[in-house]
């Protein structure tokens, strides 16, 4: 009897570790690192010896390094060695890790000697040489055997192939954005690099992955000062530097609330009105429940071209927590928290500042 009681305990204490590391593990931000390319695909290279696959994969290695050092992050690696990893693999990783990010990392080549950074969002294309740059990186599923079947007639060198590619990563552009602006900021105000700006192509790999998804260019490998600096020491530290500060400042955008407002007593906020962003399209949809996983309560904006989705709306900052939670629940993985005071955006933290009565 005495064993029985012994043995229950130790069930119910392996019980409840289970349940509370995979609880851990499932309140975690997860970030996805893809370094470009590898194996028997080398990417671009350059009359210097410099190949794409190996910067990539240096870049992409000091960015998890210091994510991981995170708690609250989880980093997924396509990578973390010389392999070949297919477009379709890559998204899949991300996609089957239910991820919160995705970061695409690789180095540009030209016959010119053109230099400088730029980081893309998918979309349509505006000219011929953003469309150049998604062509090169998207051929690599040649590579594959069985390509054809593989990706439903995609054709990376005809531009209205790519066409097709935009509508599913629209939800998530506002927010790819958002990451995009942070990094060509840090690259071109902190490290001086040129800006090549941020961009729109039709990148398969971040058209297959449901969530926010950026593709950086960090530099142009057949440039020779540019070339030199990315695969130098300093260079692959300071291009991953500014990557990494880009993620968890925009990680702790969509908590939208600092630590020294988190703990604050005073929950509701009469100037203001909270709501919870769960989509952006260029889609209009009626805001009906059927549209938004059954969610009720649901408004829409126009800005900038785009829809913006907003689930609830309440002067308290306790209830749209729990909204957001609930919104989450749904499978709005990536939804966040905005305030509005007179109609107009400001940010939560700001939005917490204002006075209660
Ligand atoms: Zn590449």
């Amino acid at each position: 009897m005495q064993t029985f009681i012994k043995y229950s305990l130790l069930l119910f204490i392996v019980i409840l570790t289970c349940f509370e590391s995979s609880y851990a593990q499932s309140s975690k931000f997860v970030i996805v690192l893809d370094a470009g390319h590898g194996g028997k695909d080398p990417g671009k290279h350059s009359k210097y010896g410099l190949n794409e696959k190996d910067i990539a994969l240096d870049i992409v290695l000091k960015v998890g390094k210091e994510l991981e050092k995170h708690q609250d992050i989880k980093v997924i690696y396509t990578r973390k060695n010389d392999v070949f990893v297919t477009l379709r693999g890559r998204a899949s990783i991300a996609n089957k890790a239910d991820a919160d990010l995705f970061v695409s990392i690789h180095c540009n080549a030209h016959n010119t000697s053109a230099y400088g950074a730029e980081t893309y969002v998918l979309g349509l294309h505006a000219n011929e040489a953003n469309f150049n740059v998604a062509k090169k990186e998207n051929e690599v599923i040649f590579l594959e055997e069985d390509y054809e079947i593989h990706y439903e007639g995609f054709d990376p060198n005809s531009p209205e192939s790519l066409i097709g590619l935009t509508l599913l990563q629209e939800d998530y552009l506002d927010q790819s954005t958002q990451l995009a602006r942070y990094i060509q900021d840090n690259f071109i105000y902190n490290l001086k690099r040129k800006d090549r700006g941020l961009k729109q192509a039709g990148f398969w790999v971040l058209h297959n992955t449901y969530m926010p998804s950026v593709l950086i260019e960090t530099g142009f490998i057949t440039n020779k000062n540019e070339g030199k600096y990315l695969n130098s020491k300093k260079g692959k530290s300071e291009m991953s530097d500014a990557i990494y500060k880009a993620i968890v400042k925009y990680k702790s955008g969509l908590n939208g609330v600092s630590e020294s407002v988190k703990n604050a007593d005073k929950n509701v906020y009469p100037e203001i009105n909270f709501k919870v962003q769960i989509a952006a399209s260029k889609r209009r949809l009626e805001t009906k429940s059927f549209n938004f996983k059954g969610l009720k309560d649901i408004s829409r904006e126009h800005v900038n071209g785009l829809y913006k989705y907003y689930y609830g709306n309440t002067s308290d900052f306790n209830k749209i927590k729990t909204l957001k939670q609930e919104a989450k629940f749904k499978g709005y993985h990536t939804c966040f928290i905005v305030a509005l005071k007179n109609g107009e955006r400001i940010s939560v933290d700001e939005a917490l500042k204002t006075t209660s009565n």
